[in-house]
């Protein structure tokens, strides 16, 4: 079984993003990037189905600027067993990824995807139900537990107030949570061997993809500056305060 993995190259998490003085967007100029953690959760789940003899290729796909290649051999570092960039310098929203894959699914036609939940870049949460949408098939999203049979997929979600357990035919889409795993560390020798897996380069208009935007930003803002505390000299004045000034009580 073949199971495709969509990975994006975000700003790394623990970067401190700065917004742009225009309030376009925020400055990702000589910022650290990184593979989305929730991809990185992804990659790790199909690594781990493979190694219970449950998937036989992990193919790892990504979409956007040509350096996404790092964030492809880094999902072959995980395990991958290939990737395939497509490469566009163009902005690509959800939807215009969520067809990018689908077209890649048709050329690969893989019996599962799994993808991030959401990217920690846009927050979006889109691609994965867009592309269930476009294929036709199945989809369990926030997965925190994945088991896969030949023609069936089980998965565990996390709801508001506990866990709801979903059975899906394949091929079908699952969208990984935060506790779904702990993606190994690659380690040098992998990220070695990652160097000489095969990767492949093609473009959205090889894909006969219209990857033009359909959303416009129209303002990007800090939050609000967090106003210094103050010590309050006792309870009376404490109460006062979080009903009159705060006005939380
Ligand atoms: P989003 O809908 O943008 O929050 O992203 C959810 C998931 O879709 C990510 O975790 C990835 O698995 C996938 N995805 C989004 N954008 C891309 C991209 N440019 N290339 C590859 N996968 C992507």
């Amino acid at each position: 079984m073949k199971i495709l993995v969509p990975v994006k190259r975000v700003v790394d998490y623990n970067v401190k993003v700065r917004v742009k003085p225009d309030q376009s967007g925020v400055d990702i100029a000589n910022v650290k990037m990184s593979m989305n953690p929730f991809c990185e959760i992804a990659v790790e789940e199909a690594v781990r189905l493979k190694e219970k003899g449950l998937a036989s290729e992990i193919v790892a796909v990504s979409a956007g600027v040509a350096q996404c290649q790092e964030t492809l051999r880094n999902a072959m570092a995980i395990g991958a067993d290939r990737g395939i960039l497509i490469e566009s310098d163009a902005e690509l929203q959800p939807l215009a990824v969520a067809k990018l894959l689908k077209a890649v699914v048709e050329r690969e036609q893989p019996r599962l995807v799994i993808l991030g939940k959401q990217a920690i870049d846009d927050d979006a949460n889109q691609t994965g139900q867009m592309l269930a949408a476009l294929l036709g098939w199945g989809q369990a999203t926030f997965a925190s537990k994945v088991e896969l049979t030949a023609d069936t997929v089980t998965v565990t979600r996390e709801v508001d107030g506990g866990l709801e357990t979903v059975a899906l035919k394949l091929p079908a889409i699952v969208t990984t949570d935060l506790r779904l795993n702990e993606p190994r560390y690659a380690t040098l020798p992998n990220i070695m061997k990652a160097k000489k897996k095969p990767l492949d380069t093609v473009k959205p208009a090889d894909l006969g993809v219209d990857v033009t935007p359909r959303l416009t930003t129209l303002k990007v803002e800090e939050p609000p500056k967090r106003q210094g505390g103050v010590k309050v000299p006792d309870v009376a004045t404490l109460i006062e305060k979080l009903k009159n000034e705060a006005k939380v009580i």
